[in-house]
């Protein structure tokens, strides 16, 4: 069976539990995560469907990409809050960007040159990222944005870096 075949099966036991909810998450919280795996954000968090936006990446960066859904997550629904969260072992701080696109040149057997974010120093990473959405002018709520780093070893959540507000 494929994987998506089983998570197929899967949704057909999933418990929503409550009543509709708006579009607008109800916490007005959106959180940036790696895509890793074994990062259960909802589980970790206690979010359950309908409380926050998660947008996910490799590595959790705050990409181009990444603060597009944060300024669409903020001027259209209305969240208020980012919570960057990164964790330890994660694989953009084990490879660099070279060695990354080698692997999908070989896998893919066409050139890769798109930007990777990866990084050396996992705090430094949580720092840039933040530091990236503060200066961000796309995002309309820049006075609450804190980075995290989820240690999977530990299951334990640390405080990184809360920059005072940029407005
Ligand atoms: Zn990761």
């Amino acid at each position: 069976m494929d994987a998506i075949d089983q998570v197929v099966l899967n949704s057909r036991m999933h418990y929503l539990g409550m009543a509709a909810r708006t579009i607008e998450p109800a916490m007005k919280l959106a959180v940036l995560a790696c895509m890793d795996a074994r990062v259960d954000v909802a589980a970790l968090l206690g979010l359950r469907p309908g409380d926050a936006h998660v947008v996910r990446n490799a590595g959790g960066r705050a990409s181009e990409e990444a603060i597009n859904a944060l300024a669409i997550s903020q001027a259209v629904l209305g969240t208020r809050e980012v919570m960057v969260l990164h964790h330890t072992e994660c694989a953009m701080g084990r490879m660099n960007e070279w060695e990354i696109a080698a692997r999908i040149e070989a896998a893919t057997g066409h050139p890769f040159h798109e930007k990777l974010d990866c990084f050396v120093d996992p705090i430094a990473a949580i720092v840039e990222d933040v530091e990236r959405l503060k200066t961000s002018t796309h995002l309309a709520h820049r006075d609450r944005i804190r980075g995290f780093m989820y240690d999977l070893a530990k299951s334990s959540l640390t405080e990184i870096f809360a920059a005072q507000s940029a407005l």
